[in-house]
């Protein structure tokens, strides 16, 4: 039995491909165009943009006169207008790793602009329990004495099922899912697991308005305090506008620019 603690790694990104991109912008008129963004995601935000009204310099569409320079202006723009749909071309995947089905339940509530891969406890068997320790049960003595003994005896449990059901010396794989689907069923709604979660940069932002709030439940609230942390400095131009506020040692993301 071990306490942990969620992890999040940040595994890819968009990337765009410049040969393809440059075709686009001669294809344009505007083969000139070049962005100071610090990130693709950025600048392929900024140009899916410009496209719309082909503002990648005056002129280029007869009613456009004048262009707003710099990706910083551009996306700071786009936020202000909540014109939030452009955000949606970049994406991102992260991997939460060592997470509890309570953080996961929470997570999967998020349906628009996401994708997700679920460690199956189906097929994945839980030999061994790991889980969060909330703060409140952290900061008590009885709370932890409670906690411990429970979670031991909930991977004894699992230890025990193993051994009654021979699972290790079971043969025919249908045979063992079922048994470690019914032995799950034994282990607590706070055991850690590990979720492959895809966002764009909209729905990115509406979840971390939303969790880390302090209304919203403490372990998502602490994943999404360390999404933002990979964010913030690598996507500057559509991360830049939130204020960080510490409640309970976890920050509260808040803007102006809300749910674009
Ligand atoms: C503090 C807190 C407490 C909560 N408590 C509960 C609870 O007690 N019980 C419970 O069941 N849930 C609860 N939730 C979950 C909450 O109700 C939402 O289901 C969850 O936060 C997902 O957010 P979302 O609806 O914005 O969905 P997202 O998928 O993140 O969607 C983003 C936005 O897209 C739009 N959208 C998405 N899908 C549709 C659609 N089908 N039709 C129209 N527009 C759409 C909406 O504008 C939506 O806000 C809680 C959430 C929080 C943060």
């Amino acid at each position: 039995m071990k306490f942990v603690e969620p992890k999040v790694f940040l595994v890819g990104e968009t990337r765009i491909i410049e040969d393809q991109l440059q075709d686009y912008l001669e294809h344009v008129g505007a083969p000139e165009w070049t962005s100071d963004a610090p990130s693709d995601a950025e600048r392929l935000t900024e140009m899916l943009g410009r496209l719309c009204y082909r503002s990648f310099k005056p002129g280029l569409n007869p009613n456009v006169t004048r262009t707003r320079e710099g990706n910083g202006p551009y996306l700071g723009h786009i936020l202000e207008v909540g014109h939030g749909s452009v955000l949606e071309h970049a994406m991102l995947n992260f991997v939460f790793a060592d997470v509890s089905r309570v953080f996961t339940h929470e997570l999967v509530r998020h349906r628009a602009g996401t994708a997700i891969s679920q460690e199956s406890l189906r097929f994945v068997r839980l030999d061994s329990l790991s889980t969060y320790v909330p703060m409140h049960i952290k900061e008590s003595e009885a709370g932890m004495e409670i906690m411990t003994r429970t979670v031991e005896h909930l991977e004894q449990v699992q230890k025990e099922l193993a051994e009654a059901y021979k699972i290790d010396d079971e043969k025919k794989f249908d045979v063992k899912k079922k048994l470690t689907s019914a032995f799950r069923r034994l282990a607590p709604i706070g055991v850690a697991t590990t979720i492959g979660w895809s966002c764009n940069m909209r729905s990115l932002r509406h979840v971390l308005e939303m969790r880390t709030d302090p209304g919203a439940e403490e372990e998502i609230r602490f994943v999404f305090a360390k999404v933002y942390e990979l964010v913030k400095d690598r996507y500057p131009n559509l991360m830049g506008d939130y204020e960080s506020t510490d409640v309970e040692g976890i920050p509260w993301l808040q803007t102006k620019n809300r749910k674009v």
